[in-house]
Formats: C-alpha cells, structure tokens, sequence
C-alpha cells in the first residue's frame, strides 16, 4: 500500500524501512508535519502515517479523505492530535501503537529524578570546567521517601516497581486502579488530596483527557509538600504552566523534570539552535535552576522505535487485507477529546 509518513526524521525512515522488508509497503517519507496547509502533500496515499505533533484535525481531515486517504497510522500510543469525530465522519479509520515500551518511558523518568535530586546537569559541566566543588550540588535520599504516582497504567506500575526497589513508598492515584500496583509493597492508593499533600515526588502518567487538562494547577500546587519534586513525562497539557512557574518562584515546587510541554508542537523535535524562542513561558523555564527539560525523548530507545516501526506496519497491512485491527481507535465517549502520546 502507498504511505506517505509525515514529520519523518532519520530514525524514522531508518526503523520503518527495516521493519518494512516484512510488509512491503510503498513508504514516501516526508519531512513537514501534517496540518491543514500540508494535508494536500497526501494525495492519492490511501495511508498516511503521523507523529505526536502531527495535526490531523477536521480541515485536514476533509483534505485528506477528499484526496483518497482511507487510513491513519499513529505512530504513537496518543491520539489526542487527531479528531476522532471527524476522522469517522470522513470514514478514514485510524490506527495507532498502544504500547511499545513502557520501560522506556519510565526509566526516562528516574533519569530525570536523579538528574534534579543530585544535579547531575550541573555537575557534569562543573567537572568539564575543571570546578571541583561540591556547593550546590546537595540532594537527598530517594530511600524512604514517598512518591506519589498519578496514572498506574502500563508506564506508572513500572516507574513505580522502579522506585520500590530505590526504597520509596508508593502513593497511586488512578481513575481505574490497578491490583498488580498495590501487590507491589510499600505501595496502596489514595485520594488526590492525600497524594499531593504526602508526595516528595510526583510524577504524571495519566493520559491527557478534558478531565486532567490542567490536573497540576494553582489550586493542586498548594496542596502540595512545600518543595516537591514534580515530573512530567506524560502529556504537557496536564500542567498549567504559568501555575508551575509561580509555584516554582514562590519555592513550592522545589524542582520541575518535563519531558513533554504544552506548546511543545512550536519547539520540540527540531534544531531551533539558530532560532529567537518567542515562547516566554519556556524561556522562563529554562532559566530556572531546579528545572531541567528533555524535548519529548522519554520513548525513543532503539527498542521502542523497532516495536513502533513493526507495529505501525503491521496495523496497515491489517488494514490492507481487511483484517480487523486490535490497535483501531475509534470515537467513544471515554476517548473523544483527547487520549495519550
Ligand atoms: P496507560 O493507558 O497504560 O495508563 C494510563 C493510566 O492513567 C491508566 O491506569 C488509567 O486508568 C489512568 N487514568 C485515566 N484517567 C485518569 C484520571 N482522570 N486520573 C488518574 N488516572 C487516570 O498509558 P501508559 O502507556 O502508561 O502511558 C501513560 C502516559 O505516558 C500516556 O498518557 C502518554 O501521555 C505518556 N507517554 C509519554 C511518552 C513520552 O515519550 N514522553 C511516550 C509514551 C507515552
């Protein structure tokens, strides 16, 4: 089948192309992101294959079903960037990887809480510059320290297992919970109020839906331990930033790890090292000292981008054959706005 994979970068064609010697799909890779001005790009592919910051929303959509698009393969577990509503109405069906590596996902997160606890960011630089002092650098056990852990999913329950084993105790929270999270130790689950005031450590792993948009604002913040350590590795809009920036200034959050950003769409995935960022809220970010930033690299191990090459090629075949698809995404209530990258 004819795909046209948008917002392509090296390793992408690399994975898709190896994976590809077990499908033989026609791939055309091409390098902007889909959006209304670059849906024309697609025609006469019945397949289009998108990334996280890939718009696919009702414009786009209508250009693209008029240019003969009968499918969408996410090559991501989210679906929040496409529209599910109007990809039905335009019968294009829409397919993605539900999970490719949790892992990865998770052990970015203890990277990013070790980073912050032990400053490693400045450490290492310091060393560089041959400053051997210790000053500043001050952290703190992760042993018997409590982490509270909002979304025990697939990425949450390892990240948690993770810091089971540095000696934490574990607080959930999760609109559907999850025994295996529980038969961990040192671990049960508690109401959101409890989790943020007893929390050292947050960390988000639920998806981004109308009811968590903004999960960590003004009003959450407060509730929180004086000094917390909150990460983000899940979905930018679940925090307000401006709430975290106050937050950060007044020293209630004693230190921001984020892997994902509300406006991430504007910066992440590209060289803007040449660029003026206009994006004040990140620029205000980046100043900090207790805040450190990764651009969305949380999931790309070469594990993970392997699992998503091979998983993305086989829901288009499946769809080629006319086979049902496991990984088919379709518009219901529990997922009509917004899902998970
Ligand atoms: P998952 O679906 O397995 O787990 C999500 C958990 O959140 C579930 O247990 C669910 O019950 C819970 N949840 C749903 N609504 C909730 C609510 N209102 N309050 C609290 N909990 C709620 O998903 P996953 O594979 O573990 O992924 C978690 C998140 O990680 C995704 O939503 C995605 O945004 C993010 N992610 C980020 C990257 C990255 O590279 N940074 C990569 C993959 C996934």
């Amino acid at each position: 089948m004819k795909v046209v994979v948008f917002s392509t970068k090296k390793y992408d064609r690399q994975f898709l192309e190896a994976a590809n010697v077990d499908h033989n799909h026609e791939l055309v890779f091409l390098e902007p992101q889909l959006n209304e001005l670059t849906a024309s790009l697609a025609e006469g592919f019945p397949a289009v294959c998108l990334f996280v910051n890939d718009i696919a929303n009702a414009q786009t959509l209508a250009t693209l079903a008029a240019n003969g698009t009968r499918v969408i393969a996410l090559r991501s577990a989210g679906f929040n960037n496409v529209d599910l509503h109007a990809a039905a109405a335009v019968e294009i069906k829409v397919v993605r990887v539900p999970a490719y590596s949790p892992y990865a996902v998770a052990e970015h997160t203890v990277g990013l809480i070790l980073m912050l606890n032990r400053k490693l960011y400045r450490a290492y630089n310091r060393v560089r510059d041959d400053n051997f002092s210790l000053d500043g650098l001050l952290g703190f056990n992760l042993h018997g320290r409590t982490v509270g852990i909002i979304g025990t999913g697939k990425i949450g329950l390892i990240f948690a297992r993770i810091m089971h084993g540095f000696g934490c105790s574990l607080l959930g929270y999760d609109a559907y919970p999850n025994p295996e999270f529980e038969a961990i130790g040192a671990s049960r689950y508690v109401e959101l109020s409890e989790l943020l005031e007893n929390a050292d450590i947050l960390s988000l792993h639920c998806p981004l839906l109308p009811e968590t948009h903004h999960l960590i604002n003004a009003n959450t913040i407060n509730q929180m331990k004086p000094g917390v350590m909150l990460i983000n590795t899940s979905r930018g809009g679940l925090i307000d930033t401006k709430a975290v920036i106050k937050g950060i200034k007044t020293g209630q959050i004693g230190y921001l790890g984020i892997d994902v950003y509300e406006q991430e769409d504007n910066l992440f995935f590209e060289d803007l090292s040449d660029t003026v960022i206009q994006d004040d809220a990140f620029q205000q970010l980046q100043s900090f000292s207790n805040v450190v930033i990764t651009a969305h690299q949380a999931f790309f191990t070469r594990d993970a981008l392997e699992s998503i090459a091979r998983t993305t090629l086989s829901n288009l075949t499946d769809f080629e054959q006319g086979h049902p698809c496991a990984n088919e995404i379709k518009a219901t209530k529990k997922v009509a706005v917004m899902g998970s990258v």
